[in-house]
């Protein structure tokens, strides 16, 4: 029998990676602590809701080729929806003023040049200073760099903010730069919004799930793997909370657990160990959020209000501040934007706060510097998560990078 490769945590980098393999030709085996797959992205039913939600809201933009080469793989590409075109609206909820950010689809930006696709009062030049990110020094932070931009805060901070999960005063220029260059720097036709037109799970789970039964991959849920016994520089046991899995002479395994986790099962390892939470609040109400299915918020408490088919929900990047505060003070704290922004009236309808307090790893500079390669010295494993040194922050392209270069390096040793 061929030898097999045991893919441990079944969050999008182990899938990615167990995809991969699976692809090959080559046996697979999951083992998922919980019982579902997806990890920190996924999608469930809220009885107290009465309908699915996402645990939060993922957006992902054209520019993820990783993402969409996944979703291609899995037959699920079909699955994310957005407006089509590279457009981004705003409400300032100080001053009340509404504007859209329209880019063009080429990479030159000439977009910049016209009033009515820009934020209000900006010039073009103030968007050439986000190139500043590029020569930025090692350590330095956003705000550091873009902080002194008259875009900074309606424009640099809330993007910024988006895709490190880290406030910009201590989020890292670096990992914003990189970000940047994929999406903004590669033109218009990399920075479509997507999101899923159903839910996380029906896009970048079940799609992966099916893929990998019909392929004969075995799937275990509710599989806490609780120690790795390394011999000579390899794994040649799992074990489990019942009786421990023997790896054959030529199996392999990927690591895809977070990083306080692979930590414990590989001691002496420095991973990330500073975190940033995002909450997501879900209001049972219908609305309508053209042109695009959401809307950022400037100077309000919410920062990214989505319109979904039976809830409209809120994202809260960074949320340190709020992430203690009891469920009610922040639903209601937040409500007036939604209001505001998709024209409701009435009361505020009945509500779900999901607060995610380890969401991602906190995108700071110091942090950044502790995450590991994929192979870390044991010659059969290699290591996949958001948290490894992929070059992004913490989002779904850097974990099925992760997750994709684990099974790379183990099928095609160099
Ligand atoms: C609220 C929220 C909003 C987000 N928004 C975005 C966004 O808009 N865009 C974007 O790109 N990214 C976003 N992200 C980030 C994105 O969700 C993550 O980067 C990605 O899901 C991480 O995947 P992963 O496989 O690396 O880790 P995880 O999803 O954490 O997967 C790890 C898996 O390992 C399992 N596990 C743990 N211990 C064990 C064990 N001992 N044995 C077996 N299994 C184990 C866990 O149960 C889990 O299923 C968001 C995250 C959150 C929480």
């Amino acid at each position: 029998m061929a030898s097999r490769v045991h893919v441990i945590g079944a969050g999008l980098a182990g899938l990615s990676a167990a995809v991969a393999v699976a692809e090959s030709g080559r046996p697979v085996a999951v083992y998922e602590a919980g019982q579902a797959a997806g990890g920190r992205c996924r999608s469930y039913f809220d009885r107290e809701l009465g309908c699915r939600i996402d645990n939060g809201n993922h957006l992902v933009l054209s520019g993820n080729g990783a993402v969409l080469g996944y979703l291609r793989r899995i037959g699920a590409e079909q699955t994310l929806i957005g407006p089509g075109e590279p457009l981004f609206p705003f409400l300032d909820r100080r001053s009340g003023q509404r504007w859209v950010l329209r880019l063009n689809r080429g990479r030159v930006p000439w977009w910049v040049l016209d009033p009515h696709r820009r934020v209000p009062g900006s010039r073009w030049f103030d968007y050439l200073g986000l190139l500043a990110v590029f020569g930025a020094r090692d350590g330095a932070s956003v705000a550091e760099v873009l902080g002194a931009n008259r875009l900074f805060r309606p424009l640099f901070a809330p993007l910024a903010i988006a895709a490190l999960n880290t406030e910009a005063e201590h989020g890292s220029a670096a990992l914003f730069a990189s970000v940047v260059k994929e999406t903004l720097l590669a033109g218009g036709a990399a920075c479509l919004p997507l999101y899923p037109r159903e839910g996380l799970s029906e896009s970048f789970v079940d799609p992966a799930l099916a893929f990998l039964a019909a392929r004969g991959a075995e799937l275990f849920f509710g599989r806490r793997i609780t120690r790795l016994v390394v011999e000579s520089q390899r794994v040649t046991a799992l074990g489990t909370t019942g009786e421990a899995i023997a790896l054959g002479a030529d199996d392999q395994m990927v690591l895809a657990v977070p990083p306080w986790i692979a930590a414990e099962l590989l001691p002496g390892m420095t991973v990330p160990d500073q975190f940033a939470p995002i909450l997501n609040i879900h209001f049972r109400v219908q609305a309508d959020a053209a042109p695009a299915g959401f809307v950022g918020i400037i100077g309000g408490v919410a920062e990214w209000i989505f319109a979904k088919k039976e809830v409209v929900s809120v994202t809260i990047s960074a949320a340190n501040r709020l992430v203690d505060q009891p469920a009610e003070t922040i639903a209601a704290s937040v409500w007036p934007d939604v209001a505001a922004a998709l024209e409701l009236s009435g009361p505020m309808p009945p509500y779900r706060v999901v607060k995610e307090k380890r969401a991602t790893f906190a995108a700071t500079p110091a942090q950044n510097r502790r995450r590991p390669g994929p192979r870390i010295g044991v010659s059969n494993l290699a290591l996949a998560g958001d948290w490894t040194a992929t070059g992004l922050p913490g989002t779904i392209e850097g974990a099925i990078r992760s997750g994709e270069t684990a099974a790379r390096l183990l099928m095609n040793p160099v």
